[in-house]
């Protein structure tokens, strides 16, 4: 399981894995508390050419594994939200992909978002793609994932 933190991406890169981070109260599946630390995990984010240490904790009870994950950021991307809904806003605007970033990237983003809100919303919305984008993301849904 993941758990989204506030913190700033700089921080966690300088200080590695010296870095303070937020020990949950609780277990996201059975809620017991005491969560053991479990080790750092190498996770890579556009920008930076080296990987960040994202802690773990694990539940002694149920066995649960939880990683923290800066916010704004979706599970398993490396992009910001940010940048993937401006490359969505670019596309739908003027046609063209965000300077700066992958074209292929952005087309993956794009098709994803495309198949997920047909699937989702159906035909109509697919005029409304960066509202359906938003509405995902308040949803707790990755817009861009593969999976339906
Ligand atoms: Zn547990």
């Amino acid at each position: 399981m993941i758990i989204f933190v506030k913190v700033k991406l700089k921080h966690i890169f300088t200080k590695g894995k010296n870095y303070c981070w937020p020990r949950p109260e609780l277990c996201l599946r059975c809620n017991a508390s005491h969560l053991w630390g479990h080790g750092y995990v190498a996770s890579y984010f556009d920008g930076f050419d080296q990987p960040f240490y994202l802690k773990r904790y694990r539940c002694p009870a149920c066995g649960c594994v939880i990683k923290l994950k800066p916010a704004g950021y979706l599970k398993r991307f490396q992009a910001p939200i940010d940048t993937i809904r401006s490359s969505i806003h670019c596309r739908l605007k003027k046609g063209c992909w965000l300077p700066g970033a992958s074209r292929s990237r952005q087309n993956h983003w794009f098709k994803a978002l495309l198949r997920k809100v047909k699937a989702y919303f159906g035909d109509p919305w697919d005029r409304q793609l960066l509202s359906a984008f938003d509405l995902l993301i308040a949803q707790g849904q990755n817009p861009v994932s593969r999976s339906i």
